[in-house]
C-alpha cells in the first residue's frame, strides 16, 4: 500500500516552483547566436524562462536580483557526450558489477551536481552499462530531488555481444544480470526490439556502438562492430517514434556506415576520412569529437592504473582525432561540444574549450558549439543555449572575457538554471 501514497505525494509536488520573477544584471552578455557582446544588460526571467533582455535599468523595489554586473554572462553550457549516470570512474570494465544499482545512481547524482556547478546546465548522457539508471537520474533532476543539468538520455548502449557497450573483461561462464544487457543485440530484428524497449522505458534517443571502443577490453576502435543493416533497423525504429539514433564510431568505415544508416551525430569520429567528412557535410550530420580526454587518460588515467589495453588504444586515437577535428572543421562540418565526461573527473568539461581553440576554432565558435549549435544537434533549439525569449533561463557567469581567453570558462563559479541560483 505504500506505492500509491508515494505517487500521490509526487503528484502534489511534481517539480520545483518557478513562479517568481528574477532579474540578472550582466556586466557583459555574450549572445552566441548573433555572435555579439553587449555591455550592461538586464535579463528578466519569469517562471524559469527568459522574458526579455535589454539595457540595464531600474527594477521593481522588491525584485529578486542576481548581480553579475562585474562578470561576463553567457547561456548555460551544453555537453553532448557525458556519462553522468554511470557516476563513478572505475578502472576495470567489470568493476561496475561490484556496485549496486542504488550506489550507481547516487554516484550519478554527485556527478550531476558537479557538472551543473561547472556551468553545464544541459547534457546529453550517452549511455550506461547498467540500463535505465540514466532515466532515473534524469527524472529525479526534473522532479527537483537532485541538483543537476537538464538531461537527454540513451537508456543503455545498443551494442553487439562483447562490443564496446557490453560489460567486458569477465569470464565467459560468468552470468551478467539482464539490466546490463538491455541493449546487447544479435542481428537487425533483435536490435529493433532492444531499441523499442529502451524508447518505451524512457530513453530520449538511441546510442549505437558502431565500432570498437578505447575504454573496453577487446575490440579495436578502428574495427566495425554493429553492421550497417543493424544500425539502419535501429535508426528507423527511433525515427518512427519521433526520436533519433546517434553512433559511437571511431573507425572510418563505421563512421560512414552510421551516417548512411541515419545517425544524427557521430561520437568520437576519430579516424574520419575525406569521404566521411564529405558525407557528414552533405547529410548535415554533427560530429561530437572528444578531443580533450586523451591527455587526461594518458597522464592521470595511467597513474590510476587503467588497463594497458586502454592506454595503448588511447595513444593510437588521440592525435589522429585532433587532426580529423581540424580537417572536418575546415571543411565546414557541423561540430558540437562533447567531452566524454566520466572518462575524466566530473566538472572538468570546460577544459575541452582550449583544445577546440588550439585545433582550429575561434573562441566564439567553441562557445557556439556548447550553446546554440549543441542545442540544434539536441533538437532543443530556442529552449537551451539561447538568449531568445522563451528559452530556459540558464546562465553562467565568469570573471574575465572568454573571447580573449577561453580558459576562463574552466572557472565558472556562478550558475543559474531555470532562473534559480545554483552557485554564486
Ligand atoms: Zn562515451
Amino acid at each position: 500500500m505504500k506505492q500509491p501514497i508515494i505517487f500521490a505525494i509526487l503528484a502534489l509536488f511534481p517539480a520545483p516552483s518557478f513562479a517568481e520573477t528574477v532579474f540578472i544584471r550582466a556586466g557583459h552578455l555574450i549572445d552566441p547566436e548573433r555572435q555579439t557582446v553587449a555591455a550592461k544588460q538586464l535579463i528578466r526571467v519569469e517562471e524559469g524562462k527568459i522574458v526579455s533582455i535589454g539595457p540595464d535599468g531600474p527594477t521593481p523595489a522588491d525584485a529578486k536580483i542576481i548581480d553579475w554586473s562585474s562578470k561576463t554572462v553567457l547561456p548555460g553550457l551544453i555537453d553532448m557526450h557525458t556519462h553522468l549516470a554511470d557516476g563513478m570512474s572505475l578502472p576495470h570494465p567489470a568493476d561496475i558489477l561490484s556496485v549496486s544499482s542504488a550506489e550507481a545512481v547516487l554516484a550519478g547524482a554527485g556527478a550531476a551536481r558537479k557538472t551543473l556547478r561547472a556551468g553545464f546546465t544541459t547534457v546529453r548522457d550517452v549511455g550506461v552499462y547498467r540500463g535505465l539508471t540514466d532515466v532515473a537520474l534524469r527524472d529525479a533532476i526534473n522532479a527537483g530531488f537532485v541538483d543537476g543539468p537538464r538531461m537527454k538520455v540513451a537508456g543503455a548502449y545498443l551494442t553487439i555481444p562483447g562490443g564496446g557497450g557490453d560489460v567486458t573483461g569477465i569470464s565467459p561462464d560468468v552470468g551478467v544480470p539482464d539490466q546490463f544487457r538491455y541493449g546487447v543485440a544479435r542481428g537487425p530484428e533483435d536490435a529493433k526490439q532492444k531499441a523499442r524497449f529502451l524508447l518505451q522505458k524512457g530513453a530520449d534517443f538511441i546510442k549505437i556502438i558502431a565500432s570498437g571502443a578505447v575504454l573496453a577490453l577487446g575490440g579495436e576502435p578502428g574495427q566495425e562492430e554493429m553492421t550497417e543493416e543493424e544500425m539502419l533497423a535501429i535508426c528507423k525504429v527511433a525515427e518512427a517514434r519521433g526520436s533519433y539514433c546517434i553512433a559511437h564510431a571511431h573507425g572510418a568505415k563505421s563512421i560512414k556506415a552510421a551516417i548512411r544508416a541515419g545517425a544524427r551525430t557521430i561520437e568520437h569520429a576519430t579516424f574520419i576520412d575525406d569521404e566521411g567528412i564529405a558525407l557528414a557535410k552533405a547529410k548535415g550530420v554533427w560530429l561530437a569529437m572528444d578531443i580533450y580526454n586523451g591527455d587526461w587518460i594518458d597522464s592521470e588515467g595511467r597513474k590510476a592504473g587503467l588497463p594497458a589495453d586502454y592506454l595503448r588504444k588511447n595513444l593510437e586515437t588521440t592525435d589522429v582525432q585532433r587532426t580529423g577535428f581540424t580537417k572536418a572543421l575546415k571543411a565546414g562540418v557541423k561540430m558540437a561540444f562533447a567531452t566524454d565526461a566520466g572518462v575524466y573527473p566530473y566538472g572538468n568539461n570546460a577544459k575541452q574549450f582550449a583544445y577546440m581553440v588550439r585545433f582550429g576554432m575561434t573562441p566564439m565558435q567553441a562557445i557556439r558549439s556548447a550553446t546554440v549549435d549543441a542545442a540544434a544537434a539536441l533538437k532543443m533549439d530556442g529552449q537551451v543555449g539561447s538568449l531568445k525569449p522563451g528559452a530556459w533561463g540558464d546562465f553562467v557567469a565568469v570573471d574575465g572575457n572568454p573571447l580573449t581567453d577561453i580558459r576562463v570558462l574552466e572557472k565558472v563559479n556562478s550558475v543559474v538554471k531555470g532562473g534559480e541560483l545554483v552557485a554564486q
